[in-house]
C-alpha cells in the first residue's frame, strides 16, 4: 500500500534517527552515506512540501547527536554546524544564485568562494588559553559535544603549545575547528593487524576514527595514529585584523596547526565546477579519505550577512562526491540471515580495490533486487561502494554475459538451520521460517516482551532491534540489566520513556510463571500448554528439573511437547538463561490468584511457618499468601508451633537462633517450594 505523506515523513524521521545513531555513537553504520544522503534528501522535499508536518526534533533541523555519557559534556560557546549538502552542478548552480540574491551588486561582484576538500573523518574544536591547548570536544549535537582533551593531548596530530610568533605570544582565547581523521595508510595498517589478532575489521578510515578518538583509554587513541586539518578559526580574544577565510587559514598555519594544502580562493564558477571535477577523479590518490568539496564565502563581514539556519551555515555548502563504480566477476550469489531472520542475498565477488579498500562481497538487498538487475553467477558486474561502507551490485555488463549462465533462485532453505525460507505475499523481503533459528534474536526477543507474554510496554520490535544493534541486550535477562544511563538519549528516549521503559520492566517481574514460559518461545509451547505445566510445576526451578516422564505424565501434554520442553531446559545455553531469570527475580512462580480456589491443593493444613530475609521468587506478602491458600498459617514469630522457618537472604538473627534454639527445621526457597506443593520439604 502506497504510503501518505505523514507516514512516509515519520517513517523517514525514524529511520534517519536510527543511522544517525549507529553511525555517531557506534561508528558502526549499516547503511552507506549515499543512501543516508538520499533518504536526508528525501525529508527535506516532503517536509518542503508538506510544511503542516513541521517538527523542530526532524533530524533536518538538527546536526548529529548528543554524546555519551562516557565523556564529560563541553557546551559550545560558538555552536558547531553541519553543512547543507548539493549532489549535482545544477543544485550547486542553484545554490549560489541563492546567496548572490541576498547581496547587494557590490557584493556580488566582489565575492569570492575558498573551495576545501570536504575531509572525511570527524569534526574538533580545540580551545587554546594563552597559546596551551586545554580543552578538545566532539561537535556532539552542535551545542554539546564530548570532552575528548585526554585522548586528544596523547595524539602527536595537533600542537599542544602554540609558539610565539616575532616576538607575540599566542592570544589568549583561540579556538579552532577542523576534522580529525585518519589516513589510509594507517587505517589498512591497523586492519592488518586486526586480522592477524583474529579481530573484527574497521569499516572505513571515518568510522575507524571516530571510535579510536572517543576511546576510554588514551593509549588506546594514541596508538591510532590520527590526523587533523585545521579548517576554521571559531573564537579569538585579541582582533589580528582578519577579515576573510583565507587570511583566517594563513593565521592559524603560522602557529604549527595543519592547513590543507589543496584550499584555493575561486570567483569564477566556472573555475569552481572544474576544481571539483579535477578532484573527482583524484580523490583516490590521496592518503585520506574525502566525500566531496566545501564552498565557502570567503568573506567574513558577508558571512555574518548571510547568518545561519538551525542546522548549518548557509554560506557555505557541501558538494558530495558521487560514490566510486568498478567492474568486477560475480563469482557466486547466497544468502545472510539477519537479526530478525531476513534472508538478503549476497554477491560473492572477485576481490577489486575500490575508494581506496579491497572489496569481496556486495549486498543484493532483496529477491526483487536480484531479479531487477538481473545478475547471474559469471557475470561482469558494476559495484558502488557508496560512502564506502556497503558496497553495492548496480548492474551486469550484457556484452561480458557468459553463454552457459543460469538465472539465479532464492534458495528454499535457510544457509544457517536448514528451515524453510518464506516471502509472505505483498512483502519485499524473505525470512527464515524457523523462529528458533539463530538468526532471530529479535523476534525472540520482542516476543518475550510481547503481550501475551511478559508484556513490557515500550519494547516492541523496533526498539528491540535497536537495542541488540547496540549491543544492549542479546537475551531476555539483558533485559532486566538495562540502566538509565544506557537508554536516555537513545532515538524515542527522553527522560519520561526511559522511566516508564524502567517501570514496565520491573513490573514484569512480578506477571506468573505462565507468561515467562510463554516468552520463552519453547517450541510447540503456547498460552495452553503453559498453563497446563504451570498447574503441574509451580515454579521455574521445578520446571527446569522436570524429568521427560514427569513431563509425559501431564495430561494434555504429549510426546512431541514434552520432548520440546526437556530439551529446552536440557541446553546448557537455555538453564543458564532461566538461571539468570531466577536470579533477576523474573516471574518465578505462579501467582496463587491464578489458580481457581479449589486447584490449590491444601498441602499445609495446620501447619505454622513463618518466613524471614528476602526470597528471590516472593514478596513478603505473596509468600503468607502462597502459605494461606494451601491452608497453613503465615506467622511473624518463631515458637514451639511453628512448623519451619522460611530464611531467605538477609534472615533476621533472633528468628534464626530462637528456631535453632527450639529446633525448628529452617528451610530454603527451594525447599519452601517443594513444602508449597507437597506439604513437606527435603
Ligand atoms: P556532513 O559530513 O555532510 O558535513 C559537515 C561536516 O563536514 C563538518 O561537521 C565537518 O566535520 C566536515 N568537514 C570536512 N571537511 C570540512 C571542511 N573543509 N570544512 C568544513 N567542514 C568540513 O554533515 P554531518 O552532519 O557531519 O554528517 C552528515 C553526514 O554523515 C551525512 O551526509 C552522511 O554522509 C553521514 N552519515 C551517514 C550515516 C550512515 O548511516 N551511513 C548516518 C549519519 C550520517
Amino acid at each position: 500500500m502506497e504510503q501518505t505523506p505523514k507516514e512516509e515523513i515519520e517513517s523517514l524521521r525514524a529511520r534517519i534517527a536510527h543511522h544517525s545513531w549507529l553511525y555517531y555513537h557506534l561508528d558502526a553504520p549499516e547503511i552507506s552515506d549515499f543512501e543516508y544522503d538520499l533518504m536526508m534528501k528525501r525529508l527535506q522535499e516532503l517536509e518542503q512540501a508538506h510544511p503542516e508536518f513541521y517538527d523542530p526534533q526532524s533530524p533536518t533541523h538538527r546536526v548529529g547527536v548528543r554524546g555519551f555519557e562516557a565523556f564529560s559534556p563541553v557546551v559550545h560557546e560558538v555552536p558547531m554546524e553541519s553543512l547543507d549538502n548539493v549532489f549535482s552542478f545544477d543544485e550547486l548552480r542553484a545554490y549560489f544564485q541563492r546567496v548572490t540574491r541576498g547581496l547587494t551588486e557590490a557584493e556580488q561582484k566582489g565575492l569570492k568562494w575558498v573551495f576545501e576538500l570536504k575531509i572525511d573523518g570527524l569534526a574538533i574544536s580545540l580551545i587554546y588559553r594563552h597559546g596551551l591547548l586545554v580543552t578538545a570536544a566532539t561537535r556532539g549535537d552542535g551545542r554539546t559535544g564530548e570532552d575528548v582533551t585526554a585522548n586528544i593531548l596523547a595524539t602527536s596530530a595537533i600542537p599542544r603549545r602554540l609558539p610565539t610568533i616575532n616576538g607575540s605570544p599566542p592570544p589568549d582565547l583561540l579556538e579552532v575547528r577542523g576534522e580529525i581523521y585518519m589516513t589510509k595508510q594507517v587505517f589498512n595498517r591497523l586492519n592488518a593487524e586486526q586480522l592477524k589478532a583474529g579481530q573484527p575489521l574497521f569499516a572505513n578510515p571515518r568510522n575507524c576514527a571516530a571510535g579510536s578518538l572517543r576511546q576510554k583509554d588514551p593509549r588506546v587513541t594514541a596508538k591510532r595514529e590520527l590526523s587533523f586539518w585545521a579548517y576554521q578559526l571559531a573564537q579569538i580574544s585579541s582582533d589580528p585584523g582578519i577579515t576573510s577565510h583565507i587570511q583566517s587559514l594563513k593565521y592559524l598555519e603560522q602557529f604549527g596547526l595543519p592547513v590543507n594544502p589543496n584550499i584555493k580562493l575561486f570567483s569564477s564558477q566556472i573555475e569552481i565546477f572544474d576544481e571539483i571535477s579535477k578532484w573527482d577523479k583524484r580523490r583516490y590518490d590521496l592518503d585520506y579519505e574525502i566525500d566531496g568539496a566545501v564552498l565557502k564565502v570567503d568573506d567574513l563581514r558577508l558571512r555574518e550577512k548571510l547568518g545561519s539556519t538551525a542546522r548549518a551555515p548557509r554560506w557555505a555548502i557541501a558538494y558530495k562526491l558521487a560514490p566510486e563504480e568498478r567492474e568486477t566477476k560475480l563469482l557466486a550469489i547466497e544468502v545472510s540471515i539477519g537479526k530478525s531472520g531476513r534472508a538478503t542475498p549476497f554477491a560473492v565477488l572477485e576481490p577489486v580495490e575500490i575508494a581506496g579498500s579491497t572489496v569481496s562481497r556486495a549486498t543484493l538487498h532483496n529477491e526483487d533486487q536480484v531479479r531487477l538487475k538481473g545478475v547471474r553467477v559469471g557475470d561482469t558486474v558494476v559495484v558502488r561502494k557508496a560512502g564506502d561502507v556497503i558496497p553495492e551490485v548496480l548492474r551486469y555488463v550484457p556484452e561480458l554475459r557468459p553463454a552457459n549462465s543460469v538465472e539465479w533462485h532464492f534458495p528454499e532453505r535457510c544457509p544457517l538451520c536448514g528451515s524453510y525460507l518464506e516471502r509472505k505475499p505483498g512483502e519485499s523481503d524473505t525470512y527464515c521460517t524457523n523462529f528458533y533459528c539463530e538468526g532471530r534474536t529479535v523476534q525472540r526477543l520482542a516476543h518475550f516482551c510481547s503481550r501475551n507474554a511478559l508484556d513490557i510496554e515500550g519494547l516492541g520490535e523496533t526498539t528491540v532491534a535497536m537495542l541488540v544493534d547496540l549491543k544492549l541486550i542479546s537475551e531476555p535477562p539483558d533485559i532486566y540489566r538495562l540502566q538509565y544511563s544506557q537508554l536516555i538519549g537513545l532515538p524515542g528516549f527522553g527522560e519520561k520513556s526511559v522511566t516508564s521503559l524502567l517501570q514496565s520492566i520491573e513490573e514484569s517481574k512480578s506477571k506468573s510463571l505462565t507468561r515467562l514460559i510463554v516468552g520463552l518461545a519453547i517450541r510447540h509451547v503456547g498460552e495452553e500448554v503453559a498453563r497446563l505445566l504451570t498447574k503441574r510445576f509451580r515454579s521455574l526451578p521445578e520446571l527446569m528439573r522436570a524429568s521427560k516422564e514427569e513431563l509425559d505424565s501431564i495430561e494434555g501434554i504429549g510426546d512431541k511437547i514434552s520432548q520440546s520442553v526437556h530439551e529446552f531446559f536440557d541446553n546448557p545455553k537455555a538453564s543458564k538463561m532461566c538461571s539468570e531469570l531466577i536470579e533477576l527475580g523474573v516471574a518465578l512462580y505462579e501467582p496463587t490468584g491464578n489458580l481457581g480456589a479449589d486447584e490449590v491443593a491444601k498441602t499445609l493444613t495446620g501447619k505454622v511457618i513463618v518466613i524471614t530475609g528476602t526470597l528471590a521468587g516472593f514478596s513478603r506478602e505473596t509468600a503468607e499468601e502462597a502459605v494461606e491458600a494451601r491452608g497453613g498459617k503465615a506467622s511473624s514469630s518463631v515458637s514451639k508451633k511453628t512448623y519451619a522457618l522460611v530464611a531467605g537472604s538477609a534472615p533476621g538473627a533472633s528468628k534464626v537462633s530462637k528456631a535453632e534454639e527450639l529446633g525448628i527445621p529452617i528451610i530454603d526457597e527451594d525447599q519452601f517450594l517443594r513444602l508449597l506443593q507437597l506439604g513437606e520439604y527435603f
